[in-house]
């Protein structure tokens, strides 16, 4: 049986790809949709969360997909009123707040899933199953795509608590936390603000990692013409290139193909459509913070420095 649910923030990523993975599976009801201007074709419509909680006890399912600032007082009323919680990637604005959401929501005996959905691009799980067994020696993540093509008008990635560059570059720290074996943490950083922004157009960062590797990352929102989101590592048995975003990969120069899926679903969120319903048919939670925490860290040891103002 399918389990009803509510999709609210009814912006560029809800019409992209929500709308689409729901409607797609056997698992889920669209049943209604939580937005100030947005809505859906042929779904119940509301503008505020709690009239849509009040109207509807039988939608047992929210998915929030507005920026992170705002998404915790929805998350929290959602849990209150004893719904399972889905999280756009960041789960939140702070790591506080996250941390906060999972005991509410294992208080409440409910499920909440931080989605991460890179990790679900079609190479990112043979990458892990390369990377397990070798020895790491570099790893260097270069994210730099145009932010005037990809977030056309979206003013809060500008604001505090809108991330900045690493909007998109939390993506890449979603998938080199998953593939590496080996915990990392953040030594350096250095953040590049327009003087008329309050977040980051462009940082690299510095990481330590326990075998001595050399873990670096570098991001910027200003790049025209390629873009890259890309990964490339070395290990002492071969050489590794995850491009596209973790939808294509490279080992030792040859292009890989996906091994046989374990399901039918091809797609980031199709996939982690599949995990929210596995993970409230079990009653579990999953909150993995790993690539928040290295954002908070790269913000935490920053060196800040102004750059020239952002004109979209
Ligand atoms: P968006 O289109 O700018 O915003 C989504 C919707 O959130 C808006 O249409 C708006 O709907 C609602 N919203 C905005 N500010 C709000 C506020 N202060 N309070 C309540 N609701 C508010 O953004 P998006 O690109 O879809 O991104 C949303 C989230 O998805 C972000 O966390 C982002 O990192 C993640 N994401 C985005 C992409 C992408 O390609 N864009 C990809 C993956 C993940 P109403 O005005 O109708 O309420």
């Amino acid at each position: 049986m399918a389990y009803k649910i509510a999709l609210a923030g009814i912006g560029k990523i809800a019409r992209d790809q929500h709308v689409p993975a729901i409607a797609a599976s056997p698992d889920w009801d669209l049943a209604a949709t939580v937005s100030r201007h947005g809505s859906v074709d042929g779904v119940e419509a509301y503008d505020d969360l709690g009239a849509m909680l009040a109207a509807r006890p039988d939608i047992e399912v929210v998915s929030l997909c507005m920026p992170p600032v705002p998404r915790f007082d929805y998350a929290k009323a959602a849990i209150a009123a004893g719904r399972h919680v889905m999280l756009e990637k960041p789960p939140g604005a702070s790591l506080a707040e996250c941390h906060a959401l999972e005991a509410m929501a294992r208080a409440a005996g409910v499920s909440i899933y931080a989605t991460w959905h890179s990790r679900e691009a079609a190479m990112v799980a043979t990458a892990k199953a390369w990377l397990k067994d070798k020895t790491l020696e570099s790893l260097h993540v270069i994210w730099k795509e145009d932010v005037r093509k990809w977030h056309p008008g979206q003013t809060w990635i500008w604001q505090a608590g809108g991330l900045g560059v690493f909007d998109p570059g939390i993506n890449a720290l979603s998938i080199v936390t998953e593939i590496l074996p080996d915990p990392i943490h953040v030594t350096a950083s250095e953040l590049l603000i327009p003087e008329n922004c309050e977040t980051p157009i462009a940082a690299s960062i510095d990481f330590a990692h326990p075998g001595g590797a050399r873990v670096t990352a570098e991001f910027d929102f200003r790049k025209e013409g390629d873009q890259f989101w890309t990964i490339e590592i070395e290990a002492r048995e071969g050489r590794l290139t995850l491009l596209e975003g973790g939808g294509a990969l490279e080992i030792d120069g040859k292009a890989q193909t996906a091994g046989p899926a374990t399901d039918a679903l091809t797609g980031e969120y199709p996939r982690l459509y599949a995990n929210m319903a596995r993970l409230v048919r079990a009653g579990g939670v999953d909150m993995d913070l790993a690539p928040l925490v290295h954002v908070a860290d790269a913000f935490l040891l920053g060196r800040w420095i102004t750059v020239d103002p952002f004109i979209e």
